[in-house]
């Protein structure tokens, strides 16, 4: 494990990985996922619900990356989820998704 020992270099560390989150999210919202806030995602079993997500916090949720595990609303059971953006849905599925919703916690 590295070990971090002056105050300035843990900063910078700090600093990186915040800035990496920031860059992250943003460059996701510009290619149409509404990533920092309430988004729809879809389960390994094609169920779709909304969720909140936020890049690097989350209570309820594994997070892997560009997956997450986490509990599925619509079919009551554990699974990866992923990101869907809003236009890559039909009027129906945006409507289903946003009546299923998890845990309002990140
Ligand atoms: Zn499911």
């Amino acid at each position: 494990m590295l070990k971090i020992r002056s105050r300035r270099m843990r900063f910078v560390v700090i600093a990186c990985v915040l800035a990496g989150y920031i860059v992250g999210t943003l460059l996701a919202r510009r290619r149409g996922y509404n990533m920092g806030g309430t988004l729809v995602v879809r389960c390994r079993q094609g169920h779709l619900f909304s969720t909140i997500w936020i890049p690097g916090a989350s209570l309820k949720a594994i997070r892997l990356g560009w997956f997450r595990l986490q509990r599925c609303p619509v079919g009551h059971h554990w699974s990866l989820v992923r990101p869907v953006r809003d236009v890559d849905l039909t009027a129906d599925e945006l409507r289903f998704a946003r009546e299923h919703r998890d845990l309002r916690i990140p």
